[in-house]
């Protein structure tokens, strides 16, 4: 979208089918969390149309849980504040101007673990995460619903160079949902790398490990391979996304995406009670396990998986920073008229977007633990495929727009987005 001394335009397109998308995925996601923990529990774990709902709104609601969510978030939100870390720039704003951003992640990640390591030497009942998930997923819905109209009435108060560029169309539904404003602070507090990073993502892996926890209490005598190898690659992806935390500074989230429904549901809900899913299925499902060269051809697909997903996105970020490095100036490129050049061998020769093959070999893996018995722990793969095939359709848009021409012929030479030979 063009730069027009500052000021953000009118959202022209609508992406996600508009008002009427927006307001049936802010409808039908929470109420699929809801169904994904019905559908599949320690009895059974099937598709089902009318899954067993609970007897009592306690089980669903819990006071408590609910200020132990909010002591979890205010307890992140003390971390992200530390004056600890390097300061970066974010990219340049519509008006030049370049928001500063604390990186200390991986230290709040490594305090989080360290904690719930002290709290299960201690005897704390940290199971608490899985007798009581249903009460924590509640308190996420109904704080990611209650933040979402907090940063869209704040918004409304935001000057215009503030704004998304694809969160300002006028309608407060699809605004609501998008994100009306770009980066929402408080002071230096910016909402939204918070809620990308911390109390969801830390969240998921802390969830994870109490899932652990709660196997090797119930079965000492039983080590849960399948639950511990699926948690260690999870907490490699968490330690990986705050480790490389800069990274996220040019992604389609944080440049082009307002923080509103969407994100915030999404880091804060989603995230840890989805991508959970696999673990829960493993706890409740103790019987299942896998001869010991499955389990290791499992771990090497993870692996895997993870190299691609590292080593590509890892080759981008150092040709962005420098196109003439050591390790990248042996690549091919071809120009484009914003002075940027596009590579063409390489990672980035393969598919247009191998970092997301990597991550969805990576995720099958995660799912591959829970055996064949059921498709319920194969959501996680199937969404992200979807997920992933519309944001890189969505890429795809915002990059012919940069580049024109040049985007052309980088299609031509590299023909297909994330499935070699397939799409
Ligand atoms: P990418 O990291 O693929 O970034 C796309 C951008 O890369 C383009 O807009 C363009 O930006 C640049 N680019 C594209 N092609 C080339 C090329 N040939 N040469 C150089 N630069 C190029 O996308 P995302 O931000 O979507 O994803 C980042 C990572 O996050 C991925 O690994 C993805 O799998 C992961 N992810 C994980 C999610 C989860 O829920 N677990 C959700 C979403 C993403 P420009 O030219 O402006 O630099």
């Amino acid at each position: 979208m063009a730069q027009d001394n500052g000021k953000v335009p009118q959202t022209a397109h609508y992406e996600f089918g508009g008002p009427v998308g927006a307001l049936f995925i802010m409808i039908s996601l929470p109420v699929f969390i809801y169904y994904l923990y019905f559908a599949c529990d320690k009895n059974s774990c099937a598709v089902t149309l009318l899954p067993l709902l609970p007897g009592s709104w306690d089980e669903i609601f819990d006071l408590q849980v609910f200020m132990i969510f909010l002591g979890w978030v205010a307890f992140q939100a003390v971390l992200y504040m530390l004056p600890i870390g390097k300061k970066v720039k974010g990219l340049p704003l519509r008006t030049g101007r370049r928001l500063q951003y604390r990186m200390n992640g991986l230290l709040a990640f490594v305090i989080s673990v360290a904690l719930f390591a002290a709290l299960v030497y201690y005897q704390y009942p940290v199971t608490i995460l899985y007798d009581k998930f249903l009460p924590f997923l509640t308190s996420s819905v109904i704080f990611s619903a209650a933040l979402s109209v907090f940063v869209y009435i704040k918004s409304l108060a935001a000057p215009n160079h503030a704004l998304a560029a694809g969160g300002n169309s006028g309608n407060i539904i699809y605004d609501f949902f998008i994100g009306h404003e770009l980066n929402p602070r408080l002071g230096n507090f910016d909402i939204k790398i918070f809620c990308e990073l911390r109390p969801g993502l830390i969240g998921w892996v802390l969830i994870d490990l109490a899932f652990v926890v709660k196997s090797w209490t119930d079965f000492p005598d039983n080590p849960p391979w399948c639950l511990l190898a699926v948690t260690f690659s999870q907490v490699l992806y968490v330690a990986d996304s705050l480790w490389f935390e800069e990274c996220i500074l040019s992604t389609m989230d944080i440049i082009h995406d307002g923080f509103g429904f969407m994100l915030s549901f999404g880091d804060l809900a989603w995230v840890p009670f989805t991508y959970t899913l696999q673990a829960r299925y493993l706890v409740d499902h103790p019987e299942k396990t896998m001869p010991s060269y499955c389990l290791m051809a499992v771990v090497a697909l993870g692996f895997l998986g993870y190299y691609i997903f590292r080593a590509s996105n890892s080759q981008k970020n150092a040709f962005r920073q420098n196109p003439h490095g050591d390790g990248v100036k042996h690549l091919q490129s071809i120009p484009t008229a914003t002075g940027k050049r596009l590579l063409v061998s390489g990672w980035w020769g393969l598919v247009r977007h191998p970092n997301y093959l990597g991550d969805l070999i990576l995720a099958l893996s995660w799912s591959l633990y829970c055996g064949f018995d059921s498709i319920i722990p194969y959501f996680y793969p199937i969404y992200f495929t979807v997920l992933l095939v519309h944001r890189c359709l969505r890429d795809a848009a915002m990059c012919k727009e940069k580049y024109g021409e040049a985007w052309d012929r980088y299609c031509q030479k590299v023909p297909y987005r994330i499935f070699p030979y397939i799409f």
